[in-house]
């Protein structure tokens, strides 16, 4: 007999799923047999501009190198990113991914008995990251697709260490503005690490959205985690990073693995942190995209969820796994939602104008519109 592994790991481990990714290109095309050329992905909040040449340039004069463990201590990222955001080194936590910091979150201040608090249609890596160290999750039901930051607040309790925050959040789009999050920092108790994850900040234009390193000084419990994946165009390499106090960076600098970022992402993102150009047309690009999205959406008839980052829920109205399996079939695929509680929509990450297009031309065909 042999024994049963899965009862044999910890009870936050057994209940969790795992996390879903897009569906990649390459996969699609062999299942239904497709050029992978004329596939469309718009299903993970990528950078559809390809990565910026200056970060190309970087990887090239790195690889000579490959034999070489990376600087465990990122002395260049983390300096750059200091300077850049007017803080000091020792508060940079680097990460193998933003992603990679949650969980160096969750490793350094959740256990059983402890718990992390989020939004319900929250990042679903923050479950994932809690229950894995064995603490609880308390999901609190959002308000229109967004935070209830009010509700928030009185979810925590006194066995309550992390709480995380999205703006704005995925995979609904939804944010909150300064005054919101002021109002909320000054209420959140002081032994409660305040994870405010702004993935997609870059993309945010004006003062509608808040900058998390504003609330630093004033709040030593917040921790402000950002990420070269999307507005900088570097997913593939996993780099993202954290500001927060020096002492919480110290924490979780024990926690890490000890080269948690490789030397080709190292490089990359010192050089993408300097290509402004790539970063303004990514704005661009964006914000055009939406418009054509909404403006498509608004054709067919469609809701939607008005969204700051990167990318749009599209509300069908009606259960969308029939609606998602006939746009792989035309080649284009986007991500299904029911995972985060939202089973009638479907996220639509802004693409290229012929890509967005392409999508908009295959969603007519499917709804016979
Ligand atoms: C994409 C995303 C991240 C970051 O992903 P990494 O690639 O691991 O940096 C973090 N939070 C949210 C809400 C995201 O959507």
């Amino acid at each position: 007999m042999s024994c049963d592994f899965l009862a044999l790991a910890q009870p936050g481990v057994q209940k969790l799923s795992p996390y879903v990714p897009g569906k990649p290109v390459d996969e699609l095309a062999r299942e239904l047999d497709l050029d992978p050329a004329t596939i469309v992905k718009l299903a993970s909040n990528e950078n559809p501009l390809g990565p910026s040449p200056k970060a190309l340039e970087a990887i090239r004069g790195e690889l000579a190198e490959l034999t070489r463990y990376p600087d465990g201590n990122g002395f260049t990222l983390k300096s750059r990113l200091a300077a850049r955001y007017g803080v000091q080194a020792q508060q940079v936590t680097l990460g193998n991914g933003s992603n990679d910091i949650l969980e160096l979150v969750a490793r350094a201040y959740l256990a059983p008995g402890l718990n992390a608090v989020f939004s319900e249609h929250a990042f679903a890596v923050y479950p994932i990251a809690t229950q894995a160290v064995g603490a609880q999750g308390k999901v609190v039901p959002a308000k229109d697709f967004g935070h209830d930051l009010d509700a928030m607040l009185a979810a925590i309790d006194a066995n309550t260490r992390v709480l995380f925050i999205a703006n704005p959040n995925n995979p609904t789009g939804t944010w909150f503005g300064p005054q919101a999050l002021g109002d909320f920092l000054a209420r959140v108790p002081e032994h409660v690490l305040v994870v405010l994850d702004e993935a997609y900040i870059e993309y945010a234009e004006g003062d509608e959205l808040p900058d998390g390193l504003d609330y630093l000084a004033e709040h030593p419990n917040l921790l402000v985690s950002r990420t070269f994946s999307k507005a900088y165009g570097l997913a593939a390499l996993r780099v993202g990073y954290a500001i927060s106090s020096a002492q919480i960076a110290d924490v979780l600098n024990r926690v890490r693995q000890p080269f948690n970022v490789n030397s080709l992402a190292l490089a990359a993102a010192c050089a993408a942190l300097d290509d402004s150009d790539y970063l303004a047309r990514s704005r661009q690009v964006n914000d055009a995209g939406m418009a054509q999205l909404e403006a498509g959406c608004r054709a067919l008839g469609l809701g939607w969820i008005p969204s700051k980052g990167n990318f749009i829920a599209i509300d069908f109205a009606r259960d969308t796994a029939a609606i998602n399996q006939a746009l792989l079939r035309e080649g284009v695929i986007v991500r299904p939602v029911a995972g985060y509680g939202m089973p009638n929509y479907l996220r639509v990450s802004i693409g290229l104008p012929e890509e967005n297009a392409r999508f908009l031309e295959a969603l007519a065909r499917v709804l016979g519109a």
